[in-house]
């Protein structure tokens, strides 16, 4: 395998983008802040399979987080990032420096206005405009005819998808499912945040969600009742919210009929903030596991 072209500057990444489509070779991009986990490595083998050229994204974007949120500190890894995407065969991988994605003094920004106060965005205010500005930013740098997100943001992936339909960016998105560690913990670059304490208890949002699955086998339908019981799961930690939402509006239905549910949840765990989902497909008695995009 050879090193993947690292590109600092949008113009050439565009010019890489460009060159790659006049031989007819499609592009995906997979966007990451960097400290590459299983998780993101499942996407980037999403888009090698799908596209003949994947660039990845190492962007920590400042945008996205709020004042008092770990900008600083987030955990910045690069070299150890492009060993792991030279093994995997990537092409290429973006890194541009803050001013490359924000020159100076620019104010512009990109805000879907849907979905955006809800859930997550209730604890994070503009969050998710942070995630739309640099996600379109990243989109006009690489013209990517592919991007491959994670369902474990889930909220994050149905913001994207409607800036995507009402500005009109030619490019297909597409979900790859949660990668967790042995105990359920979804994999996340903010669980090195966790104390061996916290560690042991974090799989707690899974075993929630999972108790939700549960209930819904047994046929129940109520989401009061199902996010009672994943709160009751949760008690042991600082839950922000624990909701059964419908996707296509984020908010809470009256009774789960047949079509997509997300069950969504956050929880604060020491210095972490953790989130964790599952979407389900119901269709009569039958419950399945699904991807919301
Ligand atoms: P991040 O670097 O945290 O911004 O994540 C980059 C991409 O990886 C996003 O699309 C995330 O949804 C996705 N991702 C993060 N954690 C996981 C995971 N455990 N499994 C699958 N995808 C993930």
């Amino acid at each position: 395998m050879s090193v993947p072209e690292v590109i600092p500057c949008a113009a050439k990444v565009r010019a890489w983008s460009r060159a790659a489509r006049e031989r007819g070779e499609a592009v995906a991009l997979v966007p990451t802040m960097g400290n590459l986990h299983e998780g993101h490595l499942s996407l980037v083998e999403i888009a090698m399979a799908e596209c003949p050229r994947v660039i990845v994204s190492i962007f920590v974007n400042p945008t996205q987080f709020g004042h008092d949120e770990d900008f600083s500190g987030y955990p910045r890894t690069f070299d150890e990032d492009l060993a792991k995407l030279e093994k995997l065969g990537v092409h290429a991988v973006f890194v541009p420096k803050v001013d490359e994605l924000y020159p100076p003094g620019d104010r512009t920004t990109v805000s879907v206005g849907w979905g955006t106060d809800k859930l997550c965005g209730a604890y994070r205010p503009g969050h998710f405009d942070g995630v739309t500005n640099v996600v379109a930013r990243l989109f006009i740098a690489v013209e990517p005819e592919l991007a491959v997100f994670g369902q474990k943001d889930a909220q994050q992936s149905l913001v994207i998808q409607r800036m995507v339909q009402t500005l009109g960016f030619p490019v297909r998105l597409k979900l790859g499912p949660t990668l967790r560690e042995s105990d359920g913990l979804a994999m996340s670059s903010r669980n090195v945040y966790l104390s061996s304490d916290e560690r042991a208890k974090a799989s707690i949002l899974y075993r929630a969600l999972e108790a939700v699955g549960d209930l819904l086998r047994k046929g129940e339908r109520d989401p009061l009742v199902l996010e009672d019981r994943g709160k009751e799961v949760l008690s042991g930690l600082a839950t922000e919210y624990f909701s059964v939402v419908d996707p296509a509006t984020l908010e809470r239905p009256e009774c789960l009929d047949d079509g997509l549910w997300l069950v969504a949840c956050a929880a604060r765990l020491g210095r972490a903030r953790l989130i964790d989902n599952h979407v389900y497909r119901l269709a009569g008695n039958e419950v399945r596991e699904a991807l919301l995009i």
